[in-house]
């Protein structure tokens, strides 16, 4: 099944030009270039994604989020203009899962496209038989992580992590097998203020390892060279 992705943008040329993009790269594309309109369109559809614009005709492009996000969860990377501070917060609280400033390279644009495919999937068939599985906990061999309590143990004893030791920990447990770059793990962990300053995933890794690899003498969290880190599935 191919990869559909909804283009909500009121400027004809650059919609255009994205949608030959998207398109050249082998996804299959729909777009509008009204909020309303769009809404329509993404509800009644089937989506993997959403690129939406924040100035549009019809609705605004933050109401279009909000309403999706109450009926529809897809994710939404946001088109916004520069400087506009205000809409990348407001996007953000409202749900967006990214967004790009333009103008903005074709080629980030497609790299951002690739890692929220890649993070917030939407599950298009969902499975016959799910198993029954404990909301928000994620579990490692003899690691678990329980959401709702925010609360790691390792064998039954209780592993004492910092918001973001655990946002990390977290992050790359519901990624795992996916390598995830310092990047990808920044946005995550630490927000957009902290953009370029990767090195403090290093150090994030670091403590985590110290918490649980080196503590319990495992292997979890591997360093794929150049790249980032990853936590495997098939180890036990
Ligand atoms: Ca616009």
């Amino acid at each position: 099944m191919s990869t559909r992705i909804l283009i909500v943008e009121d400027e004809e040329k650059l919609a255009r030009f994205i949608e030959l993009e998207l398109v050249h790269e082998g996804y299959e594309v729909e777009k509008s270039g009204n909020g309303r309109e769009a809404l329509e369109i993404a509800l009644r559809g089937s989506f993997d994604l959403i690129l939406l614009d924040i100035m549009l005709p019809g609705l605004n492009g933050l109401e279009v989020l909000r309403r999706l996000q109450k009926e529809k969860p897809i994710p939404v990377i946001l088109l916004t203009a520069r400087d506009a501070v205000y809409d990348k917060v407001s996007g953000l609280d409202a749900g967006a899962v990214d967004y790009i400033t333009k103008p903005f390279a074709i080629e980030e644009l497609l790299a951002r496209i690739r890692v929220a495919l890649k993070l917030h999937a939407v599950d298009k068939q969902p499975a016959q038989s799910a198993e029954p599985k404990q909301e928000g906990v994620l579990t490692w061999g003899k690691l678990v992580l329980s959401v709702p309590s925010h609360s790691v143990r390792y064998d039954g004893k209780e592993i004492f992590l910092t918001n973001r030791e655990f946002l990390m920990l977290k992050t790359l447990l519901e990624n795992r097998d996916i390598v995830l770059s310092r990047d990808t793990l920044l946005n995550k962990v630490c927000g957009y203020d902290f953009v370029g300053e990767t090195n403090i995933v290093d150090v994030y890794i670091r403590y985590l390892r110290a918490k649980i690899d080196e503590a319990y003498d495992i292997k979890m969290i591997h360093t794929v060279r150049g790249v980032g880190y990853v936590i495997k599935s098939e180890e036990f």
